[in-house]
């Protein structure tokens, strides 16, 4: 199936309960022969509201540390683990969540074959729900980012922190790890580089 023809399925999805109050289902973007896919968590307020991955906060973020390495949103694939937005509703406000196992597993109906289409040679996930669904299960983020893992959806696979953590972390002149964020995002970039021009994958 075609990435159109997946995005149009995936539109009219109603699968599980975040459908619900989701404003638009956020599929992905970016050029779809990329040879590196970021991978997120999920659709936050401003994702939710335009359609469109990574362009709030956390998003800018990413841009930074993709222009910071010489590279913009063109340059890859960007999509997330779950094409809605997950949150709560208990204070009568919406507020963002982490997403749920079922959630997650029922996502990968989308997810799998998105990456397929794209057949990356790296995957970049950022994020640990990211890192759990398509490295390993215990994937520990502050300690295994950063490193190169096999992946059955790509050649490689490498993890990141999430920018929505750095940003909660940093304080003065701490950065809160968005350098480490941009070595990932070098590396991952590297590595697809040097796959796609030596062995072609
Ligand atoms: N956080 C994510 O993981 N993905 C987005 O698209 C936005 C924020």
């Amino acid at each position: 199936m075609t990435l159109d023809d997946l995005r149009l399925r995936a539109l009219e999805c109603r699968d599980c309960g975040i459908a619900e109050r989701r404003t638009n289902v956020v599929f992905g973007e970016g050029n779809p022969a990329a040879a590196l896919v970021v991978v997120g968590e999920g659709p936050g307020d401003e994702e939710d509201k335009t359609g469109r991955p990574f362009v709030g906060r956390a998003g800018k973020m990413l841009d930074q540390a993709l222009t910071d390495n010489g590279l913009s949103r063109q340059d890859v694939y960007i999509c997330n683990t779950l094409k809605c937005r997950a949150c709560d509703w208990e204070s009568g406000k919406p507020r963002n969540r982490p997403p749920m196992p079922e959630e997650v597993a029922n996502c990968r109906q989308w997810l799998v074959p998105q990456l397929a289409a794209i057949a990356p040679s790296v995957i970049l996930c950022v994020g640990a729900p990211s890192a759990k669904n398509l490295i390993k299960p215990d994937f520990k983020i502050t300690q295994e980012r950063g490193k190169y893992f096999p992946c059955e959806f790509a050649k490689v696979a490498i993890a990141t922190l999430h920018p929505a953590y750095v940003l909660r972390q940093s304080s003065g002149s701490y950065d809160g790890g968005y350098s480490l964020i941009v070595a990932d995002v070098k590396r991952a970039w590297d590595c697809a580089q040097q796959l796609r021009e030596k062995v072609g994958v």
